[in-house]
């Protein structure tokens, strides 16, 4: 269902640019899609490569749903612009999948000519120096942390901000449709009340047919 992540598209200046999208995206809603195309216009990406996280490690201990069906609304959910492409890179890998070899694995399928930015929610980028050869990852990639309206920017701890500062590495991009979360549509699904408007319908039929979010 992927198409194929190498795919080239036509650069409007002399640096290529490269936005890669990562979520659990249990679902993917209109706030994931507006954040990759404020992000997209924002820093002049040649596409949005959305990768459906596989088995992050700091989600071990809670349920999330099964990685096809995260993937396959992810795949419905961005078919519709030209620009996003939907990666299964991560659902396939063995074990516990880390930000590190995703980057890894794209650099080395575009190789340097590319510049990556890794877009995701701030919160997840806050933590980024936890994760799996941070300062590895910190020199393969930029960040583009996506805030919800209401975000405390006072909310940046020292070392993000040393990144950010020194490096220039990481961005935040303030997205009022991130109003929008997974959390709330699971509840509302579960609880019974609509979920129409919040994300694509291909993903609401998705949602219905396969019978998700009525008991977790
Ligand atoms: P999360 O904790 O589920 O989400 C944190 C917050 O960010 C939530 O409010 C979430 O909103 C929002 N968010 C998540 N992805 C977003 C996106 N692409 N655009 C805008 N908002 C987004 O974070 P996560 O989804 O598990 O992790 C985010 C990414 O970081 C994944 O690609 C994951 O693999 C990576 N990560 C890597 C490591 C590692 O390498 N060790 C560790 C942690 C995370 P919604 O709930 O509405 O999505």
């Amino acid at each position: 269902m992927d198409t194929k992540d190498n795919e080239n598209l036509g650069s409007k200046d002399g640096i290529r640019r490269l936005g890669i999208m990562g979520g659990t995206f249990d679902p993917i809603h209109y706030g994931h899609l507006v954040t990759a195309e404020v992000a997209r216009h924002k820093y002049n990406l040649e596409k949005v490569i959305f990768v459906t996280a596989g088995n992050p490690p700091h989600k071990k201990d809670k349920y999330v749903t099964d990685a096809i069906h995260r993937h396959y609304m992810t795949v419905l959910a961005t078919i519709t612009n030209r620009y996003f492409q939907a990666s299964s890179v991560e659902i396939n890998r063995k074990g516990c999948t880390h930000t590190i070899d995703t980057i890894k694995y794209f650099r080395k399928l575009y190789g340097n000519k590319y510049k990556l930015y890794f877009i995701t929610g701030a919160d997840a980028v806050m933590e980024i120096l936890a994760w799996k050869d941070a300062e590895e990852l910190v020199k393969l990639c930029d960040f583009i942390a996506a805030t919800r309206p209401g975000y405390h920017i006072s909310a940046i701890n020292d070392a993000i901000e040393n990144i950010r500062d020194n490096y220039g590495k990481v961005h935040f991009v303030e997205v009022p449709s991130l109003a929008i979360s997974s959390t709330d549509i699971r509840n509302r699904v579960r609880t019974g009340q609509p979920i129409k408007y919040l994300l694509p319908e291909s993903v609401e039929s998705y949602i219905r047919k396969f019978d998700l979010y009525t008991e977790k």
